[in-house]
């Protein structure tokens, strides 16, 4: 099948190239196999998996609601797919030119869940020839597995998401108090806790009570801070069921179900907050010391020392990062020259450097935040899309920014 006819082929399902790196070969796929991609997309790090598919399977998963892997989240051993081995992977990021060593995170189990791979991070660790620190996403307990083996690198943080549990809203069968328990022995291990990133979400009305007390437990154990989120919905080819979603809690239905940026494909509420749950949460959490983040870019920037982006969706993002700083012009247009494209002018606005691109050529938010976070400022463009489509995908290959999964190279020939 040719580029074109694959780019039409409805009968996939494909909804963007977003869509197709995140998990390869959805129903209905007529073409070559496609592998899922290692790391499907660059915002404020690099999300991917060694392993993808998760035997945890938690109810409110966005990857139940994307037709090339729903079928491995919640169904056992045999729904993991292994996507790669640790050399493939680093191979892949260093062929990628939009990433940086030594600079971006790594963020690992973006689709998974350490708990599955203990192993395989292991070796990842032992053979990443860089100094990026590696986020390690692990919903499971800590064990003393785990922290001997990824404790003594400095690079490696543990992170984990605890999803606050009560009688009205039970998402997840991984149960706080056991979290806890393992938070307790990364912490008894001398693990610093500038190397503990925990997220408490999704949060809703049901269960901010139990949200409360933890961040107080939190505060006791030693945590100094932690990102909030409230609850996303999204489809890429599967339905989600509202009704189970009410029946569970999940949907309280008090929230904007229709809540999300403009430009987005996927989601049909993203990280939706009540005000009064917020409130909760930044009152508990100023009484108890501890800092906390709704958005990852602060987290990554003060609590990590980490370059951000501050441009996010083609606009500057002065409320929750603050003013952008300056830069270059030229320099900024010379780094884009360096990644293929053909800027016909920079300039600064208001906003922050806006970058006027030939009309063939678009910057997708991967390569957006990645001049961003190179500059440490706003960079918007004339062309930008969220995700990238199949046709970004080519100039991807073309210009080595993202390596391509096997498979993709005969499908774009
Ligand atoms: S632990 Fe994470 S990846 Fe696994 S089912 Fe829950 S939300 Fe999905």
């Amino acid at each position: 099948m040719g580029f074109d006819e694959l780019s039409a082929a409805r009968d996939a399902a494909i909804v963007n190239g977003e869509h197709l790196l995140l998990g390869g070969t959805p129903p209905g796929w007529k073409s070559v196999p496609v592998a899922p991609a290692p790391f499907y997309k660059r915002r404020y790090t690099w999300d991917g998996d060694l392993v993808m598919g998760c035997t945890i399977g938690c109810s409110f998963c966005y990857y139940r609601w994307i037709n090339n892997s729903v079928d491995t989240i919640g169904t056992g051993q045999k729904g993991l797919r292994r996507i790669c081995t640790p050399e493939e992977m680093i191979q892949w990021l260093d062929q990628s030119r939009l990433f940086k060593p030594e600079r971006d995170i790594v963020m690992l189990c973006a689709r998974s869940d350490g708990s599955m791979q203990v192993p395989e991070i292991t070796e990842f660790l032992r053979i990443f020839p860089h100094g990026n620190p590696v986020f390690i996403l692990h919903r499971a307990p800590f064990g003393w597995r785990q922290i001997k083996e990824w404790g003594p690198d400095r690079r490696a943080i543990f992170c984990t998401t605890i999803t606050p549990s009560c009688p009205e809203f039970e998402g997840s069968p991984v149960k706080p108090p056991a979290q806890m328990a393992g938070l307790k022995r990364v912490f008894s291990a001398g693990i610093p806790a500038g190397r503990i990133s925990v997220m408490l979400g999704p949060l809703n009305s049901n269960n901010i009570e139990a949200g409360v007390r933890l961040i107080r437990e939190l505060a006791e154990l030693g945590i100094q801070f932690l990102t909030y989120r409230g609850c996303s919905v999204g489809n890429f080819g599967v339905a989600p069921e509202d009704d189970q979603l009410r029946r569970l809690g999940f949907l309280d239905g008090g929230q904007d179900e229709k809540a999300h940026p403009a430009g987005h494909s996927y989601y049909r509420m993203k990280n939706w907050l009540a005000p009064e749950v917020e409130r909760a949460i930044l009152a508990t959490a100023a009484e108890c010391g501890v800092r906390v983040h709704r958005h990852t870019g602060t987290l990554y920037r003060d609590e990590f020392g980490m370059p951000v982006p501050y441009n996010r969706n083609n606009r500057p993002r002065t409320d929750e990062l603050g003013q952008w700083g300056k830069a270059d012009p030229e320099k900024i247009g010379k780094y884009l020259r360096w990644l293929g494209f053909h800027p016909l002018g920079v300039r600064e606005t208001a906003d922050g450097y806006f970058v006027q691109l030939p009309a063939e050529e678009v910057a997708t938010e991967d390569v957006a935040m990645t001049v961003g976070t190179e500059f440490q400022t706003s960079v918007l463009f004339n062309n930008h899309r969220l995700a990238p489509t199949l046709g970004d995908l080519r100039f991807y290959a073309t210009n080595h920014l993202l390596s391509l999964p096997d498979g993709w190279e005969r499908v774009i020939e």
